[in-house]
């Protein structure tokens, strides 16, 4: 299994790599490459958030926690007085970083149900709407974004995969085909709620034909020519 810094490193590689080959194209603008490679990082490292002890779990409810927590100032801004307000939030903000993520640890299993490409598929459509219907961004901005997301997500899938050979003695290890799988095997009733709610998003999510149109138009010729492009966007994004 790779660990956490070869993940981010990976997935970094990875998106910087696709993103200087859409910039090239014309898809996406220079400027606007860092965010887009930092979405496939994120993506590198949303698999493992099922693994209590891990850095993506605890920064993703810290960040769940910051996020319920403002979504609660602004719901209760009004009603309260100032004091009460200031403990509504901490108290929600809390409740979604302990509790919750306690809840969600022992309801889980590592690499369960969240370490497959039906997991990687479900995080990618949440975040095209939300990224388009709660944040203004466009279709194509918000389908690029989820793109990204899903392909530093399998950038981790295949990289666990592959530790999982042991090359010095050309054997399989135990963990091999537990890491790239469609959806969660030991979990039918787990992978059938998730595959339910990536049906629900996909009727929900904004059409995808800016998508297309864009892709349609890219220069793939002048896409190919990467090696100055790739350093810019790899530097750009690591600022
Ligand atoms: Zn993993």
């Amino acid at each position: 299994m790779a660990n956490f810094k070869t993940h981010v490193g990976a997935a970094l590689g990875v998106s910087a790599f696709s993103v200087a080959i859409a910039v090239n194209g014309g898809l996406i603008e220079l400027a606007q490459s860092h965010w887009y490679v930092s979405m496939g990082v994120v993506g590198g490292m949303l698999p493992d958030i099922d693994a209590a002890k891990s850095r993506p779990f605890k920064h993703l409810f810290m960040g769940l926690a910051i996020w319920a927590g403002s979504l609660a100032w602004y719901a209760l801004e009004n009603s309260l007085s100032e004091k009460s307000l200031l403990l509504a939030v901490f108290a929600v903000a809390g409740f979604v970083r302990y509790p919750l993520a306690y809840l969600f640890q022992k309801m889980t299993v590592h690499r369960g149900v969240f370490h497959s490409l039906l997991a990687g598929i479900f995080f990618s459509l949440s975040l095209v709407c939300i990224w388009h219907y709660l944040l203004g961004a466009s279709r194509l901005d918000a389908w690029l974004s989820g793109i990204f997301l899903l392909l530093g997500f399998v950038v981790h899938l295949c990289l666990d995969e592959l530790f999982s050979v042991d090359l010095a003695n050309g054997r399989m290890k135990k963990s091999f085909g537990t890491a790239l799988k469609l959806y969660g095997y030991q979990n039918v009733s787990g992978s059938v709620l998730l595959l339910s709610l990536v049906a629900g998003l996909l009727i929900l999510a904004p059409s995808a034909a800016p998508l297309y149109k864009a892709l349609s138009l890219v220069d793939w010729i002048n896409a190919a020519e990467l090696v100055p492009r790739f350093s810019h966007v790899l530097s750009a994004s690591l600022g």
